[in-house]
């Protein structure tokens, strides 16, 4: 017999106990102030009702799962709990995770802290190939960790980023503002932003390349906009690439009805490698040109 109903159950934090061919669990329709458990729950099909109130359904698509489970095979039903798992309480950082307290690749310790680096003592069975690797957690707007990006230490280790987990939607980072910011500077590299802001550029965001970015720009800049964000700036590498993606970006951000400019680089310079200087410099433009 399968175990999708009891995985369910445990997955979502639901006490249960089994009373023969069903599980006893408290009556999940929310009017129901439910103190002693009258909801039965079938073992196999997830089928429930509730003997006190009536309340009917079936428990997998009550949690938004396909109710045909039968064909589903275990492992594939455990990654879609893991996932919903993940939308609703967000990554943690694992337990045997150390901050990472020391400057890495002239970035300080004190931003490092920060945006709270960490590394692994060695391998790890929630972040497998993350050993070797400074790892920040990114955040939403709630502060909910929804992935990890890990880089490799060493200069020729391969591939030099990963994500945790594969194939999430990544919206720029950090996606929170400090108060009052009017402004944002868009860099296309998690190192790109820390450098700006270990340099003093504290409105940097990192879009984690361009070509997500270009996909759906409008969604990703919005949560800034209603921040109070007026004007974006888009600083993206002094390459052929970094000019071509910005020149597509900037009709975007505008469609938001936001001010946007195009900060231009010189050729193979990026803002992971500006000095504090250049970064003053660029920071003071951009104060003045806002108070002006
Ligand atoms: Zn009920």
């Amino acid at each position: 017999m399968t175990e999708y109903v009891a995985d369910l159950l445990k997955d979502k934090s639901i006490p249960f106990n089994v009373s023969g061919r069903d599980y006893l669990v408290k009556c999940l329709n929310p009017e129901h102030d439910d103190s002693n458990p009258s909801m039965r729950v079938d073992k196999t099909t997830g089928i429930f009702h509730c003997f006190a109130c009536g309340y009917k359904g079936d428990l997998f698509k009550y949690f938004g799962i396909l109710s045909n489970h039968t064909f589903i095979r275990v492992a594939k039903l455990k990654e879609k709990l893991a996932k919903l798992k993940i939308d609703r309480d967000g990554l943690t950082i694992p337990p045997v995770a150390i901050p990472y307290v020391r400057s890495f690749r002239g970035i300080s310790q004190q931003t490092l802290e920060r945006f709270e680096a960490f590394y692994l003592p060695g391998e790890s069975k929630e972040l497998k190939g993350f050993e070797d690797r400074i790892i920040f957690p990114i955040k939403d707007i709630t502060g909910k960790i929804i992935a990890f990006q890990g880089r490799h230490t060493m200069s020729a280790g391969q591939p030099k980023y990963l994500f945790y987990p594969g194939g999430v939607q990544i919206f720029p980072f950090p996606a929170k503002l400090e108060r009052g910011t009017k402004s944002i500077v868009l860099v296309e590299g998690i190192f790109d932003m820390l450098n700006c802001h270990d340099k003093g550029l504290t409105n940097a965001v990192c879009t984690f390349g361009t070509n997500s970015l270009e996909k759906e720009t409008k969604n990703k800049l919005f949560p800034y906009k209603l921040q109070g964000v007026e004007k974006v700036f888009i600083m993206f590498d002094g390459d052929e690439a970094g000019r071509i993606a910005a020149k597509k970006i900037k009709p975007l951000v505008e469609q938001l009805e936001l001010e946007c400019e195009i900060i231009t680089l010189e050729d193979d310079q990026d803002p992971g490698e500006l000095s504090a200087e250049y970064i003053h410099s660029i920071r003071d433009y951009i104060n003045n040109g806002n108070n002006s």
